[in-house]
């Protein structure tokens, strides 16, 4: 069965190496291409776009894929609706694999915000006040310039790639997940963090900073995902590894079927 894998986390590539071990699956691990220097993913992969959901579409037809399996960032809303409307229109099975969201336990101190907008707001005169404060932007790049709205603060901001961000007081690490709670605790204390602002991702290599500034009695805030097109969840690779067996099957039979 030949599947589709759009990626650019963790989980897709540790479902791929998975599928990469069954000789029942061919799977094509997909990146768009966003870091400098991608890390060999140790599965076969293709990089770039594909041309917006026609494209997309064009391409699993022209390829011959039986599945697509959206593994990408639960932030990640535009391939992700591609993912649907391409999917629809090729009439093959999709599924998303995206671990549940957080959510606050005992001693976390969120302040939830709708977006990245409404997040810097809250700390522009929001809900958070405008007295500047140390933050940590743990957000990846694409959506800092947001908190240019809140020019008060000194951002400490976290990404894969190095860049030049555009807000006044703003310095900028590189580093790639998983992120250890140790190191995380560490980071938070060395840098003075008053506030870490996160992305509701809810993936496990990413989850040490919460836990490090639960631990800290720091407050987050916490942006909630976007809105995506509801297609089968699948909240982990083990459950990604069922739901293709399932198909599996229902491939098996109809091939041996001629259909
Ligand atoms: P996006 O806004 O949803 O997508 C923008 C465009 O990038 C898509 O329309 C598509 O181009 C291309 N694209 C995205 N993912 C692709 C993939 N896996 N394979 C081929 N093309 C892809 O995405 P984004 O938020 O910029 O994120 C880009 C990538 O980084 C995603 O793969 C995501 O999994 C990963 N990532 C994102 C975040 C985040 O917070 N957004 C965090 C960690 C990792 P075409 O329309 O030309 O096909």
């Amino acid at each position: 069965m030949k599947i589709l894998i759009l990626g650019g986390t963790s989980e897709a590539r540790h479902l791929a190496l998975r599928l990469l071990a069954d000789a029942r699956f061919d799977a094509l691990l997909s990146f768009a291409g966003r870091t400098e220097k991608l890390a060999d993913p140790g599965v076969p992969f293709r990089v770039g776009g594909f041309g917006g959901a026609a494209g997309l579409a064009a391409y699993l037809e022209r390829e011959g894929f039986d599945v697509l399996l959206d593994a990408t960032h639960p932030f990640a809303a535009q391939i992700s609706r591609n993912a649907a409307q391409a999917a629809q229109q090729s009439g093959l099975p999709l599924a998303r694999l995206e671990p549940p969201a957080w959510s606050a336990g005992p001693g976390d101190r969120w302040l939830d915000a709708p977006d990245m907008a409404a997040a810097a707001q809250a700390l522009n005169g929001g809900s958070l006040g405008a007295a500047p404060r140390r933050v940590f932007l743990s957000i990846g790049r694409l959506e800092v310039e947001a908190f240019a709205a809140a020019p008060a603060h000194d951002y400490l901001i976290r990404a894969v790639d190095r860049f030049e961000p555009a807000l006044p007081r703003a310095r900028v690490i590189a580093a790639r997940g998983p992120f250890a709670l140790r190191d995380e605790l560490e980071l938070l204390q060395r840098e003075r963090i008053e506030l870490l602002v996160s992305k509701n991702a809810g993936t496990s290599s990413t989850r040490a900073k919460i836990d490090a500034a639960r631990e800290l009695g720091l407050p987050v805030l916490m942006v909630a995902r976007p809105h995506l097109p509801a297609v089968t969840p699948l909240a982990d690779v083990a459950a990604a590894c069922a739901w293709l067996d399932g198909l599996g099957v229902a491939h098996g039979a109809s091939m041996r079927r001629g259909v």
